[in-house]
This record gives structure tokens, sequence and C-alpha cells, in this order.
């Protein structure tokens, strides 16, 4: 027997329920959901995403057997309906749709009035008295044929329409007669003719089939697999296809067609919300055609309908646990829902719907802790407009807040200009457009923002943009877009492609300009809320890699447990102390070195005494000196060039005190540029760097453990707590870490006794090179802490250039698959999470309580985080932006070891 690849629902049963996604798709799981729920929805069926897979691998044939299950449940939707499929009497129309197991709005094909032929028209205009409706549908059914099954551009149709609108003086498509109709369904079977060159198919079953195969086909069409791919969405899922009964909301005022989400999809506020129209289709509420109507005007409109749909909806949103979008119809008064699933909502939404749906007790708090994605913190973290620049600049135009976030770039009008503006010039670019269209996706990806005059809270452009979390104003009625002009008027004021616009998704407001951008505080109450339920489930700590006082103040208040790396390097790059290095590199005097490292101490004291007062109370791991020397020094080649330059000029120079003057440059630059010589290295990477550096110029160390202490010394003096771990870095032998330990020891005792406080210090180690993670039993007798620079130990662990290979080689090896991604981005698991687990354990031999951490980039990209969580690490540290994601990422990952996935 053939595999069952047909499921049923309606009339309150189906095959069907929730949970078979994977095989019915999104949509029609949740329509046999609601039909078993007694839900009103159509009669129809569910061709299953295997029958999809079936036909794509056996080169566009139909599954044996499909054809005879789908005639079959055919019948039974008859039943239900008492109508009948291809009969002129009382006939039976139906829509096919798409419907794979996550939504790709508007990516895959529909074909709407299907069933519908000459006689059935005239059928149709008996039964309605409608003749104008009827020939409205035919001609839909014929235009989406011809473009979706046949593959005709939609030009010719649309100026078919177009002539007959100006025939007629009117503006919209609705205003056209019965007559108008008639005419354009006649030249529409000729379009057919003439593009497809077959007779438009009048058989209902030969119409279905056709459509059928015509949406499997779409889950292979460029701009699905285009969405798929930014969306993460496997290629091997197929679409299952929804055959539903017509109902219709254009049957006069009586009927209405809407979408509406249970909660605000904004700012995720309790409140049912939608757009509706009366008298129209579907599609018309979602194109932004015509201007929508807000969904509380039903209540006043059809307050029995209103009260049904809204208890519909409370009951949608209780069954699913989840905030739902439904898309509802009124045929005559009688009230049919379409679809339901989980609404698409910003990141302030999702936060705030997890936190009240775990409020009122539909959702646990852990549910409500793994259903906000990581990412989404980072909308708190996104930048908004000051309010200075916006003081600075009128707002020319507003539409609708449909994606929070500021956003300023140059105009691009469409979508290809954008991606290529972007991608080949780096361009910051607003893609601005009448309306966005699945084609466009591409450029709105690329776009740092999307302004469109037309369309609503549900029209695609807010959809996509709401989902890639891009700043996006919509139906911005007051621009006037001259797409083919390459400008638009907004009033007076012409805005021409490649000109400076901004948007604020926040307000819904638009600017002429550039306006500069502030990242906001992250102080919103549902947030706060949400992560403090993080912070009971987690156990990995989380702290931040800080070179500043502000930077750790910053990470303080997003949560920050500590210090995770300070890099004391960066303080040395300061102008008016660069000089002062770069004396301490170049001398060969050790008296002058004495000197220059001294100077730099009271620098370095007053730098650390901020940090621990901004951590008071807090550790704080300082880093010692860890780059090449040479990096702090002019390049070799530089200075090269200004040598031969001085040279050629002192041939030229026209009085003695010039050449007097160049003459000392040139002795100069010459001993500068020997010094750069002799510390020139082929693989300065594996050179003089890290602890090597503490070992060669013991004075460094020795100043910088000093400038930790004193300060410590300063700050408990002033009644803070300091709590100091001292860190080495690059340590690839357990005798480097021996002797800096000697050398630190002595030192700060030496400060302790001087200042007459007791500082209670750590010391410890990077490990970054292989052989101190496989000597980690040693390493542990001397450190009382290790932390992992994963960026190194993946650069030493895979002998790949931290700085080359991600703009190198190791693109192609991610597009061609060898590598399952970027290992500078994701620990990677099998090779350098597996050195790191080894050192962990050796290291507990011998010393069970040492510290463990990370502070390579890894430890703010979730992935890793549940790496490290599941190595047993102590804590992360990463950048004080990404604390609050690391915080959300560590209690998701330790929810989930525990087995608490989300269920909805
Ligand atoms: C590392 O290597 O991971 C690290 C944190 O040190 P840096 O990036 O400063 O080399
Ligand atoms: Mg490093």
């Amino acid at each position: 027997m053939a595999n069952k690849n047909v499921y049923s629902f309606g009339g309150g049963k189906a095959d069907g329920k929730a949970a078979m996604k994977n095989l019915l798709g999104g949509k029609g799981a949740n329509l046999a959901e609601m039909s078993n729920l007694g839900i009103p929805v159509p009669a129809g069926f569910t061709i299953t995403t295997e029958a999809c897979n079936s036909y794509l691998a056996h080169g566009g044939e139909l599954p044996s057997g499909l054809w005879e299950q789908v005639l079959a449940a055919l019948r039974t939707m008859e039943q239900e309906t008492g109508k009948r499929f291809g009969d002129p009497s009382n006939p039976l129309l139906v829509s096919c749709r798409s419907g794979a197991k996550f939504s790709m709005p508007g990516m895959m094909d529909t074909v709407l009035d299907i069933g519908l032929n000459d006689e059935v028209t005239e059928g149709m205009i008996k039964l309605t008295g409608n003749e104008r409706f009827a020939f409205d549908s035919y001609r839909r059914l014929i235009q989406m044929f011809g473009t979706v099954v046949l593959g005709i551009r939609d030009e010719p149709f649309e100026d078919v329409l177009a002539r007959h609108r100006e025939n007629r003086g009117v503006e919209s498509d609705a205003d056209l007669t019965e007559d108008d109709l008639r005419s354009i369904v006649a030249k529409f079977k000729d379009i057919v003719r003439r593009h497809a060159r077959i007779e438009f198919p009048s058989d209902a079953e030969d119409q279905l089939r056709m459509a059928t195969r015509a949406v499997f086909d779409s889950w292979n069409g460029k701009r699905a697999r285009d969405y798929r791919q930014a969306a993460n969405i496997p290629h091997d899922l197929g679409t299952a296809v929804n055959v539903v009964t017509m109902v219709y909301g254009n049957l006069g005022e009586g009927s209405a067609t809407g979408v509406a989400m249970s909660r605000n999809a904004t700012t995720g506020e309790n409140l049912l919300e939608g757009d509706y129209l009366t008298n129209a289709q579907g599609e018309d509420v979602v194109a932004g055609t015509r201007p929508t109507k807000p969904l509380e005007e039903l209540k006043a409109e059809m307050p029995a309908v209103y009260e049904q749909f809204e208890g519909i909806a409370r009951r949608l949103e209780k069954h699913y646990r989840e905030m739902q979008d439904m898309e509802f119809t009124v045929e005559r008064g009688e009230l049919w829902i379409l679809q339901t699933r989980t609404g698409k909502r910003t990141a302030q939404a999702a936060v705030r719907i997890a936190v009240e749906l775990a409020e009122q007790g539909l959702i646990t708090r852990e549910e409500a802790v793994l259903r906000v994605a990581p990412e989404q913190i980072e909308f708190f973290l996104h930048p908004q407009f000051s309010a200075a620049a916006k003081a600075g600049h009128e707002v020319i135009a507003r539409g609708l807040n449909v994606s929070p976030g500021a956003a300023t770039g140059v105009v691009a009008f469409d979508p290809d200009l954008a991606a290529r503006w972007v991608e080949q010039d780096g361009r910051a670019v607003l893609l601005v457009r009448p309306e966005t269209r699945p084609d466009d996706v591409h450029g709105m990806l690329a776009a740092r923002g999307i302004l469109t005059s037309s369309g609503g809270r549900t029209s695609h452009a807010a959809l996509v943009a709401r989902q890639f979390g891009k700043p996006a104003v919509v139906g911005a009625s007051q621009l006037d877009i001259d797409v083919g002009a390459r400008s638009m008027m907004v009033d007076d004021l012409e805005i021409k492609e490649g000109d400076w616009l901004s948007i604020d998704g926040t307000t819904g407001e638009v600017f002429a300009g550039e306006l500069e951008t502030v990242v906001p505080d992250i102080e919103d109450e549902w947030l706060s809320r949400l992560m403090g339920w993080a912070d009971e489930f987690r156990r990995l700590g989380v702290r931040a890699n800080a070179d500043y006082p502000d930077d750790a103040a910053r990470a303080r208040k997003y949560g920050a447990e500590g210090i995770g790396l300070c890099r004391t390097e960066h303080m040395f790059f300061e102008t008016e102390r660069l000089p002062t290095v770069q004396r301490m590199i170049t001398t060969r005097s050790p008296a002058e070195r004495r000197e220059a490292v001294d100077s730099l101490l009271p620098f370095q004291r007053e730098d650390f005494a901020g940090l621990f007062r901004a951590m008071d109370g807090l550790p704080v791991i300082i880093r010692l000196i860890d780059p090449p020397l040479h990096e702090f020094l002019p390049s070799f080649e530089e200075l090269t060039r200004e040598l031969a330059d001085l040279q050629i000029r002192i041939t030229n120079a026209g009085s003695l005190d010039e050449v007097e003057g160049i003459t000392a440059k040139l002795s100069e630059t010459r001993s500068m540029l020997d010094r750069v010589g002799s510390l020139r290295e082929q693989n300065p990477m594996l050179g003089l760097r890290g602890v090597r550096l503490g070992i060669l110029i013991p004075e460094l160390t020795r100043m910088q453990v000093r400038a930790v202490i004193e300060a410590a010394c300063e700050v408990s003096r002033e009644g803070h707590e300091a709590i100091p771990e001292i860190m080495i870095p690059l340590t690839s032998h357990v005798n480097e870490l021996r002797r800096q330990r000697e050398v630190l020891e002595e030192e700060a005792r030496a400060v302790m006794e001087e200042q007459g406080v007791e500082v209670a210090y750590q010391f410890g180690t990077m490990i970054e090179v292989p052989r101190a993670a496989l000597t980690a039993r040693q390493i542990a007798e001397y450190a009382e802490f290790l932390s992992f620079g994963t960026n190194d130990l993946t650069q030493t662990t895979f002998a790949m250039s931290r700085d080359d290979a991600e703009s190198g080689f190791l693109v192609r090896y991610i597009q061609d698959g060898i590598l399952p991604n970027n290992p500078f981005a994701t620990l990677d698991e099998d090779g350098v999470a597996k050195i790191m687990s080894f050192a962990v354990t050796e290291a507990r031999e011998t010393r069970p309580t040492i510290e463990t951490g990370v502070c390579g980039e890894h430890g703010g990209d979730p992935a890793s985080i549940a790496i490290c969580d599941r190595l047993g690490l102590d804590y992360v540290s990463c950048s004080p932006y990404r604390v609050p994601i690391a915080r959300l990422s560590a209690a998701q990952s330790a929810l989930r070891a525990r087995g608490d996935e989300n269920p909805a």
C-alpha cells in the first residue's frame, strides 16, 4: 500500500495534529490542530513534505498513489462542504498553498480560486448573484496560475489591468466593473495562450495537479533557497501543500479579511492587535495596497464576530502557550480561521512576552529563559539616535515603527544596488522601496535598515526586518518614490539615490541626512526580570574583557562578575605613553631603560586603580604585557622609506642649517631602523612575545606587578576591595612560570611591606599553546588559575594565523564544508575543546580547586559558551556588550543540560 501522503482536516476533526510539523509543515499541522479543537477552519487537506521530497528526488514525478489519495480527500471535502469540485451548479473552489516546517513568509507559491472555468464562473454568478465577484475571482486565478504555475511574468497581466483602470479613470482594481473583468478574463486567457503556448486548463483537477507541482517546485526556487540560507533553515525539509476550501472576505460589506497577533509584536504588550479590510481578499491586507483598519474597529463593525475572534485568539494562545499570529476571513458574517502560527516579534517583544507568559503561569520560568535567543539580547544594545542628534534634524516623514533600532545610510532604491554598495564598496545603505517583495531579501539583508512607503505591520518588509533584526519603518506614505527616476519626493524635498537618510525603527521617524547614533541602556524592566531568572539557572560565571575603567563600569552594569582579561599593553599605546614605551624598547642603556620603565609606573597604577574601583569586590585579572615589542614601533618598511626620503632631501638641502637638521633626523631614523631590524622576526606570533618578554626584560614584569599591588593598596585604603589576579601570557613550559612567579612574589612582597597593606592576590597563567595544556598538571603547581586564550589556542592548535586565515583560505574551507564553521568564532569542539578538557582534568589533579575560565573571543559566542559549560569551566569572559548574551547563553546551556528544552 502507498504511504499515507494526504491528511484531511475540517468539521471539528483531523487526521493530523500540531506535533506533526515535520510531515505536515507548520500551516498544515496547525490547521489540523485547530480543527481538532473545534475552531472553525475551512475543510481541506495537507499533502506531506515526504511527498514533496519524493517528487523532487524523482525528477518531478508525483509519488505513486498520491493522486488517488488527493481525490479521496477532495471527496471528503465535498461531503463536508456540500459542494462539488468542478460542478457549475454548486462549485467547490480551493486554494493551494505551500507550508514548510518553518515559516518562510511569501517565499513560496500560492494559487487561489482553483476550480473556476467559464462554466463554473457562470454557475458562481447564479449562486452569488455577484457577477463582479465571480469574474474578479476568475481573473485572479488565471493571473496567479499564469505566473506561478506557467512561469509567465506579472507585467503583461498588470498592463492589462492598468489599461482598464486608465480607460475607466479609476485608481483601484476594486473600482473596475463586471464588464471590465469579463474582458480582462478573455485577455488573460490570451496572454496564457501567447506566453505559455497552451490553453488555460479548464479542468479543475488538472488545475489542482499543476498547482501542486508548482508549489513543490517552489521549494527549490532561488528566493526560497536564499531565504533558507539566511535564516539557517535546512534545504532538505521540503514543503507540504495545503488544499483548502476557499472562503471569501470579498462578498460585500458583511465580509472581511484580516490578520492579527495575540500580543503586540513590537512591544510585546498583551493586547490583541491586527489589521483588516471589509469586502477584500487576504492578499489585499498583506500587500498594503489598500489602507487597512485596525482590528479595534471590527468591534463596532461586527461585534459578534469580534467577540468570537477574541475568544479564539485567547484560546489558541493558551493552547499553544505562545503568542499567535492568525489569519481570518469573515464570509457573510461567518468567521473562519485560515491559519495560526507562532508570531514573529521584535527582541523587546520576545522578552516581554516570555516574561509575561511565565508570570501568567502559561509557561515556566525555565521555558521563558529558553524562549529568548541570545542574539535577541543584542537589540537592547542596538544603536539609537541620541536626543541631541534628533533635536538637530527635522522629521521629514513618519511610518510604522515595525522593527526597532536606528539606522543611517545612503539611499538605494533597489535591492541589487543595495547589496552591491554594501558588499563591494562597504557603504552603509538604507534600502528604500515602495514596498518589499520576497525577491528583495538579499538587499534587505545587506542594508542597515529598510524604509517603505506602503505596507503595514504584517507586511513583508516588517516581517523580514523583524526576523533579521534590521531597523525598519514601513508605510511612510508621505514618500513619493519614483524607482525609475532613482529619486523620491517628500513634500518639496527631493532625495536622490546615494543621499544620506536616517530612520528610527523604534519610533517610525524618518530624517534627512546622517544622524549620530548612540548605544542605549539596557534597563528594560522585562529584560531585567528575565536576566534575573537566567542568573538563577546558570552555573557558569560571566566576566568581561575590559581594559579601561569605563568599559569595566559598563560591564558591571551589564552583569559582569569580574574582569576576566585586562590586556595591559592597550594602555601602552596611548599617545602620551607611546614615546616612553618606544624609548624603553629601543635604548641599549640599562639605566635609560630602567628610567623609561619607571616613568610608565604611575600611568599603570592609575589604570589599575580605576579598574579595581569599578570592580569593587570582584576579581580583576590583569595580564602582563603580551605582544611582540615591534608592535609598539614604527614598521621596518616605513622607516626604510623615511630614510630614503631623508637621503634625497639632504642632497637637495639649500642651507647648512637644513643639512644639520636632516643629518640629526637621519641618525635618529637609522638608529630606530637598526633597533626595529634587530627585533624583526619571520614569525612574530611565534617569537618574542608573552611570558618570553617578561623573562628577557624582568624590570617590565616588576613594574607591572608593582603597579598592580600599589593600586590595590591605594584602593583598599579608600575602603574598596581590590581582588587582583595576575596572569602570565603565552606560557608553554612550567619553568617560565616558576621564574616569573619568583620575580613577581619578590616585588609584590616588597610593595606590601612599603605600603603596610596586605593584598590577597592570585597568580595564574593563560593556556594558549598546546604544550601548556598538555603539561597543565605541572603548570598547576605554580598557577592558581588558568584562563584559556582560545584565540591563540585555536591559532596554535590549527597552525592557522588568526590575522590572515579568516580573510583567506578559511572562507573556502567553510564554504566547501571542510570545516563546519569558523573555529575563531565558534570553539572547535573536537580539537581545541578536547585539549582544554585534558588541561582542566590534569590541572585539577595537582590543584583540585584551580579556577578555570576562557577569555578568547569564544567567551561571548553562545555555542562556544555551551561547550565551556560542558567542560566544567568556572567562567567565560567576553566583551562588555556581550555580557548579557553570555549570561543568557550560560543559563540556556545549564537548562538544556538538565533536559529542559523549549516544548513549544
Ligand atoms: C587569546 O589568545 O585568546 C587571548 C585572549 O589573548 P589575545 O587575544 O590578547 O592574544
Ligand atoms: Mg593570546
